[in-house]
């Protein structure tokens, strides 16, 4: 795997391969990769010529009292296992060049940035498409693959790049979980051994929600509360929020109708752990 991080070598590299009609395929990640990464990577290897992974912890993400500091990072390992998966590039810019003295500009979605995790995340969603439409304008890929892990970040990428005719495919791919059923995420290992036998609640009441509109429940309120009640049974969640919303729109859903996503953030300690099921009625 190449390593590039000069983000003027990243675009000569990008230019080259367009002309030579290769088409690339891009998985932005903060690192720290799993095997969720991976399988963004692989699906990514699958329908383009050249893979590239980017490894950035993009500090416009970051609410002043949030982990950007402490958020884990192994490159070593992270260029291991992305060989493995099929990356030819990985893209490691230096903060100082992606935001340099005098840096003043932001891409912002309206609306869906507003409510799930904008509400207690109230600057996120600005750093999240910003650095996005960075990273297109410096890798140029055909195709970009996300993660329906986060939902709301996948609804708020494809308006973007619609809205700001991006000549980019955008794909989300499903959540992958560990055995047990936890949605893998990078700040798994911020999780005492206790918290992390009690984040199980969150994939176990997510389940429990498909169950009940599979047996003829249709009213948001009531999956709601029965989730609310699951995971107020383990004795460290702090729930940040639980949604019955449609998929595209993220409005409220009073009733359900041909389809919905729950979606769930939950904090264990001082760790935010987010996850959300797609319900087909
Ligand atoms: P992150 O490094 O957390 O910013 O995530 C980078 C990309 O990987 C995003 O598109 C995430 O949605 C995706 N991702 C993270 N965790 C998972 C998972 N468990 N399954 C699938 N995709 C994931």
């Amino acid at each position: 795997v190449k390593v590039v991080t000069s983000v003027r070598e990243m675009q000569r590299l990008a230019e080259a391969w367009r002309r030579q009609g290769r088409r690339i395929g891009f998985v932005p990640t903060m690192g720290c990769l799993h095997v969720g990464h991976l399988s963004l990577i692989r699906i990514a290897k699958q329908r383009s010529d050249i893979v590239v992974a980017s490894i950035f912890v993009n500090p416009t993400q970051f609410g002043p009292k949030e982990d950007f500091k402490r958020y884990p990072r192994d490159i070593t390992r992270d260029k291991k296992l992305a060989v493995g998966a099929g990356c030819d590039v990985l893209f490691v810019p230096r903060t100082q060049d992606m935001y340099p003295q005098g840096y003043a500009t932001y891409v912002m979605v309206e609306g869906l940035s507003k409510g799930l995790c904008g509400r207690s995340r109230p600057i996120h969603f600005r750093g999240v498409t910003t650095v996005v439409a960075k990273l297109f304008h410096i890798v140029k890929p055909h195709l970009a693959v996300f993660g329906q892990k986060d939902a709301q970040q996948a609804v708020i990428l494809q308006r973007m790049a619609r809205d700001l005719n991006f000549d980019t495919r955008i794909l989300v791919a499903p959540i992958v979980r560990e055995k047990d059923g936890l949605a893998m995420s990078s700040r798994n290992v911020y999780l005492s051994t206790g918290e992390r036998k009690q984040a199980l609640v969150l994939s176990r009441a997510l389940r429990k929600a498909k169950q009940m509109v599979s047996k003829g429940e249709r009213k948001a309120s009531v999956i709601k509360n029965t989730i609310i009640q699951l995971i107020r049974g383990a004795k460290d969640a702090v729930i940040d929020y639980v949604e019955v919303v449609h998929p595209e729109t993220l409005e409220d859903l009073t009733l359900l109708g041909d389809r919905a996503l729950v979606a769930l953030a939950v904090k264990f300690g001082s760790t935010r752990l987010i996850d959300n099921t797609l319900i087909k009625v």
